[in-house]
């Protein structure tokens, strides 16, 4: 035990804002279970490690990183996407490379996790001695945080294996979600990243069932959660939502101005041949009309997407396809991943698996020719005032903030260098004035908002 007695668990965390947002939940219940919690081995009585298996990389990444807790500390307990994940003969990929760690759990698996501890490193005597905030222990800076409104997915996508990982879509109960958002924002935060697998189709396993928040009915629904979420008056983001009719519904709220403008919606191909053998959710909805309609309710509505290039059997004119789509949906924001081939995702057994030169050579062109659309759509924006909120200030650089079309992480951001003076959190109004292939550039204007 360490030195003062107090237990020490080293945390390790990898994988995306999902797997984020599971360490944050056992982070929370180490602390008020009275463990300290550390970020390296050093001093550590054991070290959990949040691990990732979505492709190869992923899984090298998580089994090195267990590697090295095991040799640094020698007691490990291995949680996350990687733990759940079998081989052919279903044996645990973590224990047959590791099999000297103590506990190996899937995702979504703090009481798992916590039992696991508890066998290893006993409970500290008085749980109360290190209370824990009540909005909990969170991995994002103080003025953004996630927030996850379901786990699992009802798909198949045939290049994913999340359902096999995570499960069928689990709803969080309504209440649960807005008692959580409230006590973020009582504690700070300025914006909610809305996460899940699947956004759109919350509620659905529950059937949108009626819930009820401080005595009001609500129901178990995207739109009703949009609308309760808007009354906290901070910026509400939307993430991985998919194109079924029913998000149309929710765009005249992003042009009242109730949550942010901004859809994050992963379209992975515009070819229907390719999105059904991917067997892509809402895969026959004519998304380019869906988008013009989008942008008709709500002009200024930034959208975000993925897309795989080099998919098996996707030819050359089916590629062009995807490059003329992207002509014409504008979008503003594109990420392109080479088809890479998940060990268990049926996608491999498709025929006209392409080569890996393909692959990237195809992603290459892709982000080439987005790159000009994502400019022009920037550059549409000089000139004009809009309202930013301050993740950094830089001394070189200024103030360092993001637009309402800007996700922490996975955007851009609005760089104002004269905004030395601004405060990290807040919004402000800026003026831009000039822009490159991913960031603003502005001038404050000096009101803060
Ligand atoms: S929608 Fe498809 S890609 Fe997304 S988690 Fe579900 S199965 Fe995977």
């Amino acid at each position: 035990m360490s030195k003062n007695s107090v237990p020490r668990v080293g945390f390790v965390s990898l994988g995306c804002p999902k797997a984020a947002s599971d360490a944050e939940s056992i982070l929370t219940r180490l602390r008020a279970e009275g463990y300290e919690v550390a970020s390296q081995y050093d001093g550590a009585d054991l070290v959990v490690v949040n691990t990732c298996g979505f492709i190869d990389a992923a899984v090298e990444e998580s089994l090195d990183a267990i590697g090295e807790a095991l040799a640094e500390n020698g007691k490990v307990i291995v949680t996350g996407c990687l733990g759940a994940k079998k081989d052919g003969d279903g044996r645990g990929i973590v224990e047959q490379v590791h099999p000297k760690v103590l506990a190996v759990t899937g995702p979504h698996a703090t009481e798992e996790v916590m039992t696991a501890v508890h066998q290893y490193l006993p409970k500290p005597h008085d749980p109360f001695t290190d209370l824990v905030p009540p909005q909990g222990v969170r991995l994002t800076p103080d003025h953004y945080a996630y927030l996850k409104i379901s786990e699992g997915c009802n798909h198949r996508c045939s290049f994913c294996i999340i359902p096999s990982l995570r499960g069928d879509l689990v709803s969080r109960p309504i209440h649960d979600v807005l008692r959580e958002a409230e006590t973020l924002v009582n504690a700070g935060v300025n914006e909610l990243l809305v996460i899940s697998q699947d956004t759109s189709a919350y509620g659905v396993d529950v059937k949108y069932r009626t819930g009820f928040v401080e005595g009001r009915p609500v129901k178990t629904k995207l739109y009703d959660l949009c609308r309760e979420l808007s009354q906290l008056d901070v910026w509400v983001r939307l993430h991985y939502v998919y194109p079924y009719p029913s998000v149309d519904d929710i765009i005249p709220l992003m042009a009242d101005g109730l949550i942010l403008p901004y859809l994050d919606v992963p379209f992975q191909h515009a070819n229907p041949r390719i999105l059904k053998a991917m067997k892509r959710p809402a895969n026959a909805e004519n998304n380019l009309e869906r988008i013009r309609r989008w942008r008709e309710i709500c002009p200024d509505i930034t959208i975000r997407s993925t897309f795989i290039t080099g998919f098996p059997g996707e030819t050359e004119a089916e590629f062009e396809e995807l490059l003329q789509f992207l002509d014409e949906a504008k979008l503003d924001r594109v990420g392109a991943f080479a088809y890479s081939p998940v060990e268990g995702a049926t996608a491999n057994e498709l025929p006209g698996a392409l080569p890996d030169e393909v692959r990237e050579e195809r992603k290459r062109r892709l982000m080439e020719f987005q790159e000009d659309i994502s400019t022009q759509r920037l550059e549409e924006k000089i000139g004009r005032e809009i309202v930013v909120i301050v993740d950094q200030i830089d001394p070189e650089e200024g103030a360092i903030c993001r637009s309402e079309g800007d996700a922490p992480e996975i955007d851009g951001l609005v760089i104002v260098p004269e905004g030395g003076e601004m405060e990290v959190g807040k919004f402000y109004q800026v003026r831009v004035t000039d822009c490159d292939v991913h960031d603003l550039y502005a001038e404050p204007v000096w009101a803060e908002e």
